[in-house]
């Protein structure tokens, strides 16, 4: 950690109103940088530009952490970084940036972006009536470009040409004591952006920070804000709430703010209704998070299953009133509950293909008898739907033993699959029997009609 606070005015023209931390104030070594950016900084720096690594990536490292990925910071424009690396494109509308590739690895490179005096062109800058920003392409240094960036624990400026941190919101200080504040006025910032609410719930829950006083104050009166943001950028938001290993502590987080019922409102109305529901969700998330963090492989089709499941089951019993078939009823409900939620959230096809296809196998997992046991094994979406069934059961559903059964089905040999298949089919044929009605008597103990 930070072995001790001076405050180091340095006559660098961008650094003025800097805190500076010297190589020997701070543990920020550039071996724990990737390579790569070290790269993307020098040769910018060859070029006679600032170049600074920013966000998650000095963030993490002071904190011991290892950062998903890392952002430079510049100051020169869009254009001018594109020329300089050959392996780099111009991303963005609402906010251009410049990815520079190096094999797998992206190295995101951010022009210094300035605060909105209002009288920018439109083609630079735009805000929604409410003060939403809708784009935001004015240029500005180092000093404007950390208050505009969302805490202050996100807006440290490493330099590893010479081992300074510049600090201009007290993000040092922040981290020591494991404090989330957001930069400026709250109620601004989160109506200028309302996904700055969950980047908040996302990182006090990962980084086990406390969310400030003045900054959790305004959340739950903006969160309905949230639902002006595009359901394409809150799918890519949902993904990092449920998928980075932290999704129980950051629902928790949501369900406090009422966060959770603006994003999934069919969810919340469910969870409302029925404890269990809420069990099942904490049982998947929980699930969810030791996979990934054991570096399993996990879809978000799984979770997203999980959470709009109650809304499917309870649509489902509804429509079977409405005299449909229920194979119809089971249709419309996936229709009716997906296209609600992607109103909100937009979930791309592919993952609500493998939605289906999870909540079919459901009502298929108990119809296990002769082949049909073998055939279920073999749909690629098998395994999802028996971890399903088991998350069904640990919230309290009684399937009689169909969880135990599945499991042993896949432990036992070829011989005693057979077995046990067979076993369900001679089940089921002795149930139909004693279900079938008393034959009918043949013609010649039929009374005599004549
Ligand atoms: P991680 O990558 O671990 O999720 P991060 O802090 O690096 O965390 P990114 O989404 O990669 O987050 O963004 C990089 C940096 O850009 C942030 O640290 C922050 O300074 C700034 N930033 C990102 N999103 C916003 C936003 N909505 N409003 C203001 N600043 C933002
Ligand atoms: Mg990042």
């Amino acid at each position: 950690m930070l072995k001790r606070l001076i405050n180091l005015f340095t006559g660098a023209k961008d650094s003025s109103k800097s805190t500076v931390y010297k190589n020997s104030d701070h543990n920020l070594s550039s071996e724990k940088v990737s390579q790569a950016a070290l790269k993307v900084i020098q040769r910018l720096a060859d070029s006679n530009h600032q170049a600074y690594l920013v966000g998650g990536g000095v963030r993490d490292v002071l904190l011991d952490g290892d950062p998903k990925d890392f952002d430079v910071a510049t100051d020169a424009t869009p254009e001018q970084v594109r020329r300089l690396f050959r392996n780099s494109r111009i991303v963005g509308r609402r906010f251009r940036i410049v990815h520079v590739r190096f094999g797998r690895e992206i190295i995101e490179v951010t022009t210094f972006r300035s605060d909105h005096t209002g009288e920018e062109d439109q083609k630079l800058s735009s805000r929604s009536e409410d003060g939403m920003l809708l784009r935001d392409n004015v240029f500005g240094d180092i000093e404007s470009d950390a208050r505009r960036r969302d805490f202050t624990v996100n807006a440290l400026y490493f330099s590893p040409i010479t081992n300074e941190i510049f600090d201009f919101t007290g993000g040092v200080n922040d981290i020591n004591d494991k404090t989330l504040r957001i930069i400026g006025d709250p109620q601004t910032r989160f109506k200028e952006d309302p996904v700055r609410m969950l980047r908040a719930v996302r990182f006090s829950a990962k980084l086990g920070f406390t969310i400030e006083s003045k900054t959790a104050a305004p959340i739950k009166s903006l969160a309905p804000a949230i639902t002006q943001v595009s359901s394409a950028r809150l799918w890519d938001e949902s993904l990092k709430l449920f998928m980075s290993g932290y999704s129980l502590p950051i629902f928790h987080k949501l369900e406090e703010f009422g966060l959770f019922a603006q994003l999934f409102p069919g969810s919340a109305e469910q969870v409302q209704a029925r404890a269990s529901f809420r069990v099942f969700f904490e049982n998947a998330m929980a699930n969810t998070d030791t996979r990934i963090r054991s570096g399993k492989r996990v879809t978000p089709a799984f979770i997203y299953a999980v959470l709009l499941w109650p809304e499917i089951e309870a649509r489902i019993e509804t429509l079977k009133t409405e005299k449909l078939t229920p194979a119809e009823a089971t249709h419309q409900a996936y229709q009716q509950v997906l296209s609600r939620q992607c109103q909100f959230i937009s979930i791309p096809k592919r993952f609500s293909t493998t939605m289906r296809e999870i909540w079919d196998l459901q009502a298929r997992l108990p119809r296990r008898a002769g082949q049909r046991a073998f055939r279920i094994m073999e749909h690629p979406r098998f395994r999802a739907a028996y971890d399903f069934l088991l998350l069904r059961e640990q919230s309290g559903e009684d399937h009689q033993g169909l969880g135990q059964w599945w499991t042993d089905f896949q432990n036992a040999n070829d011989v005693n699959r057979e077995k046990m298949a067979n076993e369900q089919h001679s089940r089921g044929r002795n149930n139909s029997n004693s279900r079938r009605r008393p034959r009918r008597k043949s013609p010649s103990n039929s009374p005599d009609v004549n």
